[in-house]
C-alpha cells in the first residue's frame, strides 16, 4: 500500500495492437462488435421470445453441438447468470445426495464450498491441492456427481477431461476452457461455461453440454419434489433452450456476441483450430518464461500448463504487482495475478481471439520493463 510504482514510459513500436489480455472479461473482437452494430435496429432491442432472435439462440445452438462435435442425445442447455449461478442450479439439480469435488484454485473450491453448504446434500468430499497442482478423483460408489474444473482460471492449471471410473455424473467447469482446448464430449456429463472468457462475449449467461444421463438426473431429481427456486431449476431451464429461449430476460449483445465467435471457429476449423491458436500463444510464452533468469513458468508439471491463461512467475527481486501496474500505466491491461492466490506472477488470458503477435509483443513490453527497472 502506498507503493512507488517506477514511472517508465513503453515505447509505442513495442506495444501490442490490441492490448487486452484480461483472464475474463477478455478481448472481444473488433468484427464482433461491428456484427453487434449491424443487428440494430432488427435484433438489438427486440422480444426475446420472436423468431428473430429465437434464430441467433437456434444458431447458437447449432453452432456449439458442431463445435464440441455432439453426440446426437447430448442437449445445449442456456440461462441466465454465468457460471456462477450454474454451480447453484447444478446443486440443487444433479447431486441426488453425495458429490465429489477436486479443488485446485478458487473458481473449483466456491463450488465444492457452495455445495458442502447445501443443508439438502450428506456427503459432499472435497480432494483439494496446492495452487499450482491438481488432485485426482478417488471414485468410489457412493457418489452420484464428480465435479472438477478443465481449466482452473484462478492458476493456470488445466487438467484433461477423463470420466472418473465409477457411477455418477461428471460435471465440469469450462468456463474458460470451452473454445480454447480440446475436449470429448463422451467424457462428460456437463460441461458448463459463461461466455466472456474463449468466447469473448461478455458475461452473466451459461451454457452447459449434457449428456443423456445428466438430462435424465434433472427429471429424477425433480421428481422427488425437492424445493428448486424457478431461477436455478434445470428442468425449467432446459425447456425454454428446446424452444430456443431463456426463462428469463437474457442479454441479446451477450447471445450475438457468443454466436459470431462460435460462428467464427467453425469457419476457422473448428475446435482443433481454436485450441491450436490458444496454445501457441501460451507455448510461447512458457517457452519465454523458461528462456530468462527472471521469470518462470508457475506450474511446474508440464502436462497442467494451461493453454489458455498463462501464470507466469517472477524471481523475489521483481515485484509481479509492478510489472503488471506499469504495463496497465501504459495501457497493456488485466495481466494481474489471481489475487487470492498470493503469487508473484502475472497472468495472461490467451484465449483464441487474442493474437500471437500481440502476446510476443507483450513480452518484449516485459523484457523491456525489467532492464529498466
Ligand atoms: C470465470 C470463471 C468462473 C466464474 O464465471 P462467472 O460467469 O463470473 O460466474 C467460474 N469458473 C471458472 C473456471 C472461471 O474461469
Amino acid at each position: 500500500m502506498g507503493k512507488e510504482i517506477p514511472h517508465l514510459v513503453i515505447p509505442e513500436n513495442l506495444k501490442p495492437h490490441d492490448a487486452r489480455f484480461g483472464s475474463g472479461p477478455s478481448k472481444i473482437r473488433a468484427t464482433q462488435l461491428a456484427a453487434l452494430v449491424a443487428s440494430n435496429p432488427d435484433y438489438l432491442g427486440t422480444s426475446h421470445r420472436q423468431k428473430t432472435v429465437r434464430d441467433v439462440v437456434q444458431s447458437l445452438r447449432e453452432g456449439l453441438t458442431q463445435l464440441f462435435n455432439l453426440p446426437n442425445d447430448y442437449e445445449v442447455v442456456i440461462g441466465n447468470g454465468g457460471a456462477t449461478a450454474f454451480w447453484d442450479a447444478a446443486i440443487f439439480g444433479f447431486i441426488k445426495e453425495n458429490a465429489q469435488f477436486l479443488s485446485f484454485g478458487e473458481f473449483s473450491n466456491k463450488f465444492a464450498l457452495a455445495a458442502q453448504n447445501a443443508p439438502f446434500l450428506k456427503n459432499i468430499e472435497i480432494i483439494k491441492s496446492e495452487p499450482g497442482d491438481a488432485p485426482d478423483f478417488q471414485p468410489n460408489d457412493s457418489f452420484d456427481v464428480y465435479a472438477t474444473a478443465h481449466n482452473e482460471t484462478s492458476t493456470g492449471v488445466m487438467k484433461e477431461v477423463k470420466r472418473p471410473k465409477a457411477q455418477g455424473l461428471h460435471l465440469v467447469d469450462a468456463t474458460s476452457a470451452a473454445g480454447g482446448s480440446m475436449v470429448d464430449a463422451k467424457e462428460f456429463d456437463v460441461y458448463y461455461f459463461a461466455p466472456q472468457k474463449s468466447f469473448g462475449s461478455d458475461g452473466g449467461f451459461f451454457t452447459a453440454l449434457m449428456s443423456p444421463a445428466a438430462i435424465e438426473r434433472i427429471s429424477e431429481i425433480k421428481a422427488t419434489k425437492r424445493w428448486i427456486p424457478p431461477f436455478l431449476d434445470l428442468s425449467i431451464a432446459l425447456e425454454n433452450s428446446r424452444l430456443q429461449q431463456t426463462y428469463n430476460t437474457p442479454s441479446l449483445a451477450t447471445i450475438h456476441m457468443f454466436e459470431n465467435q462460435v460462428s467464427w471457429f467453425n469457419q476457422q476449423g473448428g475446435l482443433t483450430w481454436s485450441s491450436n491458436k490458444s496454445k501457441q500463444s501460451t507455448d510461447y510464452l512458457y517457452d519465454w518464461a523458461e528462456k530468462r533468469d527472471f521469470a518462470y513458468p508457475f506450474v511446474e508439471k508440464k502436462e497442467l500448463r494451461s493453454t489458455v491463461v498463462a501464470a507466469i512467475n517472477f524471481i523475489d527481486s521483481i515485484d509481479a504487482n509492478d510489472i503488471s501496474a506499469i504495463l496497465r500505466a501504459n495501457g497493456i491491461v488485466d495481466t494481474d495475478s489471481y489475487k487470492k492466490i498470493g503469487k508473484n506472477q502475472i497472468r495472461i488470458g490467451a484465449f483464441p481471439s487474442v493474437e500471437l503477435s500481440d502476446i510476443q509483443a507483450l513480452t518484449n513490453c516485459v523484457d523491456w520493463i525489467v532492464e529498466h527497472l
